[in-house]
């Protein structure tokens, strides 16, 4: 099984991560896709990913700090810079860059976060990208679907990629569906009073990739900090337990799915 989304550079993660790999492998989890998350962390997930054969990079700009500048570089109120900075790390990385990302929209930044219209600017400029080099992207979504639907639907369908950490309902993910994209589903999967738990076997099961988001989301049961990728299987067993179906069939199904999107080896 691969976890298409784990921050594996951080901790406590990152202070281990050759011994979270092999209890993740233990578990049958010999995938993580490791999404960078702002400039700091570009070198650290690259050097990961080189250290580590089944871990794979993707590098990207978070909604959360759109404002960032390239340290040295002159102001240039974003997007333009942030593209070509961006396809430079992509294009010298030591190895292959399976997405852009996280990126994605968050209305509910506070007062001290970027504005919609910064993170938008940001977010246009990293689609454009992904679309040049047909790279996938991983998106981040706090209450701005419609508005990053519209983003993305400006590609007209071109841009290929994963709504990560999907815990919305049936209609919204009909909508990612339609818009040619995967749904992400991790631990919240795993609460049987979640909505996302209610429409499991309504999701087609060629759109589906599994994910952790560990550290950062927990499951039932087990707190964030101590969600590592192994916990791909319990989330996988929990899908295949609410549609009435076998583990393998969606082990098989979800990882030939994250193989396709990210182009990983076999
Ligand atoms: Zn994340």
């Amino acid at each position: 099984m691969i976890d298409t989304h784990c921050h594996l550079n951080m901790p406590p993660l990152g202070d281990d991560p050759a011994g979270v790999l092999a209890c993740a492998a233990e578990a049958g989890v010999t995938s993580v896709v490791v999404p960078a998350y702002d400039l700091a962390s570009w070198e650290p997930v690259l050097a990961l990913a080189g250290a580590h054969g089944g871990a794979h990079p993707a590098l990207g700009r978070h909604p959360w700090v759109a404002f960032e500048e390239k340290s040295g570089e002159p102001h240039t109120c974003g997007s333009s810079s942030i593209k070509d900075h961006l396809a430079r790390a992509i294009m010298q990385a030591p190895v292959p860059v399976v997405a852009i990302g996280e990126i994605g929209l968050d209305t509910k930044v506070g007062p001290e976060g970027p504005t919609l219209r910064q993170q938008q600017a940001v977010l246009e400029a990293q689609l454009a990208l992904a679309a040049d080099l047909e790279l996938p992207v991983i998106l981040h979504c706090r209450g701005a679907y419609e508005e990053l639907l519209e983003a993305l639907g400006r590609h007209g369908g071109k841009l290929q990629g994963v709504f990560h950490a999907y815990s919305r309902g049936i209609e919204l993910a009909e909508r990612v569906v339609a818009a040619g994209l995967h749904l992400g589903l991790g631990g919240a999967v795993t609460r049987p009073q979640a909505r996302i738990h209610r429409i499991l076997p309504r999701l087609p099961l060629d759109r589906i990739v599994l994910e952790t988001d560990a550290p950062s989301i927990g499951l039932d049961g087990v707190p964030p900090e101590q969600t590592e990728p192994r916990h791909v299987r319990a989330i996988a067993e929990v899908i295949a337990a609410a549609r009435g179906e076998s583990l393998e069939t969606i082990a098989e199904a979800t990882t030939h799915n994250a193989r396709a999107l990210f182009n990983l080896p076999e």
